[in-house]
């Protein structure tokens, strides 16, 4: 048991250390994937307005094509009004002369529509490039933060993270599992030492009876009040 409780010891130390690095960091790690995820929605919004342009460029290409052949056939209604011979005749190629003028004049205003609806894609286009420049720019001052943090703290995370591999493969893993799950409910702190008579986790009074049991190390005790685990350092210094 003693030996247990010295790896719990040992493990919280370093996990408390972990934790204090991970606070110098502050909020960057999550400021740099809010600023990622950013960066992947301008681009796919980008990505969208590009394939929007290259569809309005289609689609006013083969407006175009039709605008031609309608008047090529226009020409030829007319050509054919010359020759009629009846007055039937005439009014029914009149009314495909006005048909056909009516669908080429809607075509053209299609083209212009979509010519339109190019400046405004065009616009936003040159928004998000202006978002999508700004977010980079942050991100890289981020990222960069973050590095100039994690250059003084590299080596140290690197030995903490060796320590503690070193732990969790020897230590009971019952144990582990129960520290772990304390840790986390606890916002860190599973492993406290018993000060002046009380948890060292939330401060409630433990009956001098139960002390002199942790004391002996018989076996593993837990805090009545928050469920952390108590454990007796002698020397330990507030
Ligand atoms: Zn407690």
């Amino acid at each position: 048991m003693k030996k247990i409780v010295k790896q719990l010891i040992e493990l919280q130390e370093i996990d408390t250390r972990f934790d204090e690095l991970q606070m110098q960091k502050g909020d960057l790690p999550l400021m740099i994937e809010e600023a990622e995820n950013d960066l992947e929605e301008i681009k796919s919004q980008e990505n969208e307005l590009e394939i929007q342009l290259k569809k309005g460029e289609a689609d006013r290409r083969m407006f175009q094509v039709e605008i031609e052949a309608g008047r090529g056939k226009l020409k030829e209604y007319e050509d054919k009004l010359y020759k009629v011979q009846t007055n039937k005749e005439y009014d029914a190629i009149s009314l495909e002369i006005d048909t056909k003028k009516m669908e080429i004049n809607e075509l053209e205003n299609k083209i212009l529509q979509s010519l339109e609806e190019e400046e405004e894609t065009k616009k936003n286009l040159d928004e998000l490039k202006e978002r999508l420049e700004k977010v980079d720019k942050q991100l890289d001052e981020y990222r960069h933060e973050l590095e100039e943090i994690i250059k003084h703290t590299r080596a140290e995370e690197a030995r903490l993270s060796k320590e503690r591999e070193k732990i969790t493969e020897v230590i009971d893993k019952r144990i582990l599992r129960q520290y772990q799950r304390i840790r986390k409910a606890k916002g860190g702190l599973a492993v406290v030492p018993i000060k002046k008579g009380s948890c060292g986790g939330c401060f409630s009074a433990i009956p001098p009876q139960r002390i002199v049991e942790i004391r002996e190390l018989n076996r593993m005790h837990t805090c009545e009040n928050c469920g952390r685990i108590l454990v007796w350092i002698d020397d330990f210094v507030e």
